[in-house]
């Protein structure tokens, strides 16, 4: 069966784009009990871009603290029941952040829609009823959850998306001004989310002409902003990568990732650890997985002096190991990309507890 990607409806794209958001959101507002939910991330609490929002009265403006955790299926339940019960169904759900807050809008937007926990929906097609309106601003890019038809959340047993045609934004605004206050680190953090979804897409079973076009085209643009003549955190790259990174997605849906998601995923799940950086720890030592991509990796972190701290599993006791590889070894469909269906017969979690104890 080949896969029948759901795309975004539509996208704007350019310096200045957010400020159409307005625009666009108005023929949407008479519906449902017409009024929007904004989910900003509280970085942008008190500052410029916070007044920027186009909020008219009767909206909601929720500013969401994605620190401590990544998005939980309780944030999401919580924000739905709090919602419906002040002001009814929404017209709309915009989401204004990195892939945190993208997912949260993502999962909310179905989740007013259906009944229960979202932990019940954390898997492929079983959300029930369509969801509303939803929109898409990055403020880091990278993840290509602008794009993805999954909204990742952890919850108490897994760490899984909410993947369904539904969950894919009607609306992506990728107005590259956005990310110029992300942090350098956090900035090579999730643009080597974008670069490392190419490497895995290309390294496996399902790889395709469809994946490989898309994803040609983001690592090309990866390569001039993180080693070309002009790298470095610019405007001109930062145009560069919101497209490197809806690419990147783009070249993603149509293949899977493999190890390095696999081995960051128990990272996250376990420790807590940010996505964009539990990859980076994970992808520095699975060389004998993407070869000279992995070198090419260090020249990029040399390059732009990031902070990537070694040794780390010196600290880890043999308990938090073993969760981590249970983690990491439940997640089927990364290992069948990443090593052929055949994947048990050949990779134990023996061989998984082996790389966390190289980290
Ligand atoms: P993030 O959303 O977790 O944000 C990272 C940090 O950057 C936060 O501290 C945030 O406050 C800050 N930040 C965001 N924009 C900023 C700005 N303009 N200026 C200053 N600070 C800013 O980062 P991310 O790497 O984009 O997202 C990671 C999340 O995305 C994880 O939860 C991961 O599971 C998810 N993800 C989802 C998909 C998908 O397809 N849905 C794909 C990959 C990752
Ligand atoms: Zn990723």
């Amino acid at each position: 069966m080949h896969k029948n990607f759901k795309n975004i409806d539509k996208i704007v794209y350019g310096k200045g784009s957010f400020n159409q958001i307005d625009d666009i959101l108005a023929p949407k507002r008479v519906e449902n009990d017409k009024f929007m939910v904004f989910i900003v991330d509280k970085y942008f609490e008190g500052k410029d871009l916070a007044d920027r929002i186009p909020a008219h009265d009767g909206d909601m403006v929720f500013f969401e603290d994605i620190d401590q955790y990544e998005p939980t299926t309780d944030q999401v339940d919580k924000l739905r029941d709090q919602i419906l019960a002040d002001k009814g169904l929404p017209a709309g759900i915009v989401g204004i952040g990195g892939g945190s807050i993208m997912d949260i809008a993502k999962a909310l937007s179905l989740m007013v829609n259906n009944e229960g926990s979202s932990q019940l929906y954390q898997g492929l097609n079983l959300v029930k009823n369509p969801g509303i309106y939803h929109m898409g601003v990055p403020t880091v890019a990278g993840t290509g959850a602008e794009c993805s038809m999954t909204a990742v959340l952890t919850g108490p047993v897994k760490k899984l998306g909410l993947k369904c045609d539904w969950t894919v934004f009607n609306q992506a605004v990728l107005d590259p001004e956005l990310l110029a206050t992300v942090d350098r680190n956090q900035w090579f953090y999730t643009g080597m989310d974008c670069y490392i979804h190419c490497i895995e897409a290309e390294s496996g079973l399902y790889f395709n002409a469809y994946s490989k076009a898309y994803g040609d085209q983001a690592l090309a643009l990866c390569r001039e902003i993180y080693l070309g003549d002009d790298a470095g955190q610019t405007l001109e790259n930062d145009e560069k990568l919101m497209i490197a990174s809806l690419f990147g997605g783009l070249s993603l849906t149509y293949s899977e990732v493999g190890a390095c998601h696999a081995i960051s995923y128990g990272l996250s799940k376990i420790l807590g650890m940010r996505h964009g950086f539990a990859n980076c720890i994970a992808f520095n030592h699975l060389k004998e997985f993407y070869g000279e991509a992995v070198d090419e990796f260090k020249t990029m972190i040399e390059t732009h002096k990031v902070d990537l701290p070694q040794g780390l599993s010196k600290e880890w006791s043999e308990e938090t190991i073993d969760a981590m590889v249970e983690v990491s070894y439940n997640l089927p469909h990364m290992w069948n990309h990443a090593i052929g269906l055949d994947w048990e017969e050949k990779w134990t979690r023996e061989d998984i507890k082996k790389i966390f104890k190289r980290l």
